[in-house]
């Protein structure tokens, strides 16, 4: 018997729905500051994909600028969402021998990241570069929605005793990661994460989890910044002291040996280049503004490495579902669950004022 045949049958037993077609809920968004609930066709599983009844969405920065309009990659109507955990609730024909650990009712994450697999950043295990690669929820429907189909490589399964509430904070972590594996040794170096936004305080955690002696962290937010307190960052307000002049002063004028800039503006740039020490490094992670003059003579004179920050590599990625798992990073207690139906308020609450929330996780 064909293994697709024997998996309906075996889904039928335990209860499976296998019979596509039918409508679910899904959050589109139609237009600038404009996402409606709406019925959509559930999706089907291709021969080497699985489908996904989605557990918990997290919305992502990025999607904030993507709903306000901003950003060329998302084209609406559209459904977005890269950030979840679900279960796998149906699978193509190919997948049990492509993926033998994966299985209906498995809870799983997926990196949102489609590769080619051929290329020389994937050749290189660089996949996040690969010269074609596609995002969930851009290129193709995201998990703001009952259920989602994608290409089974791109699945992990969840540790053993892992929810999906956590399991969907791994693509965020991921990017922690990958600007803390970029960082290199920080091991009692003094660093500063300017932006205390969840890749910040990810960020944070993933400095002082690799022994970063004192981490500098500035943000205008102060319901953030007390986060990043908590988190054992050394807040700075800049609306009440000066950025550069607090790090300087607290490291008597050397600046710190790795920086961060979690923001992207022309300031934050700056101001990363400027409390950076002789021979350190900057990593540039937000993408707040898509060009911007930097202090390059500065950079000069002080042998600084600037490196770009995108996403995560397939091994970022795994990594950071063990850290959860491992209970070594967390954005509990300020993550706050929403049904699905509330995600157009939640984008607006995000973009306007987030307060005490981190990361909003919507419910399908
Ligand atoms: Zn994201
Ligand atoms: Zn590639």
């Amino acid at each position: 018997m064909p293994p697709s045949i024997m998996q309906a049958r075996n889904a039928k037993q335990i209860g499976y729905k296998t019979s596509r077609g039918d409508a679910m809920k899904a959050l589109v968004w139609e237009a600038a500051r404009t996402m409606t609930l709406r019925d959509e066709p559930e999706p089907t599983a291709a021969a080497d994909e699985i489908v996904v009844r989605v557990g918990h969405a997290g919305i992502c920065g990025s999607e904030l600028s993507g709903y306000l309009g901003h950003n060329a990659l998302r084209v609406p109507p559209l459904i977005m969402g890269h950030e979840f955990a679900g279960e796998i609730v149906d699978l193509g024909p190919l997948v049990p021998e492509l993926r033998p650990d994966l299985a209906l009712g498995a809870l799983v994450t997926l990196n949102p990241l489609w590769y080619c697999g051929d290329c020389q950043p994937c050749a290189a295990g660089l996949n996040q570069l690969c010269g074609t690669r596609r995002l969930i929820g851009a290129h193709r429907p995201g998990a703001f929605a009952e259920y989602l189909s994608a290409p089974a490589k791109l699945a992990l399964r969840l540790p053993e005793g892992m929810n999906t509430r956590t399991g969907a904070l791994t693509e965020p972590v991921g990017c922690a990661v990958r600007i803390a594996e970029l960082a290199g040794a920080v091991s009692d170096a003094d660093c500063l994460i300017i932006g205390a936004g969840p890749i910040g305080l990810l960020s944070l955690q993933m400095l002082r989890y690799q022994g970063a002696a004192r981490v500098f962290i500035a943000e205008i937010d102060e319901a953030r910044l007390a986060m990043a307190d908590v988190l054992g960052g050394i807040a700075i307000q800049p609306s009440e002291v000066d950025t550069v002049e607090a790090v300087l002063e607290a490291t008597d004028g050397a600046g710190v040996a790795v920086s961060i800039d979690a923001v992207g503006t022309a300031l934050t740039r700056e101001q990363c280049v400027a409390a950076t020490k002789a021979s350190g490094r900057l990593i540039l992670s937000g993408l707040h503004e898509e060009s911007s003059a930097m202090p390059v003579a500065a950079m000069i004179r002080g042998e600084i490495t600037a490196v770009g920050s995108f996403a995560y590599t397939p091994a970022n990625f795994a990594r950071a579902l063990e850290l959860l798992g491992a209970g070594a990073i967390r954005l509990d207690p300020w993550i706050h669950e929403a049904p699905l139906g509330e995600g157009g308020h939640w984008f607006e609450r995000l973009i306007e004022a987030p307060g005490d929330v981190s990361k909003v996780l919507l419910v399908p």
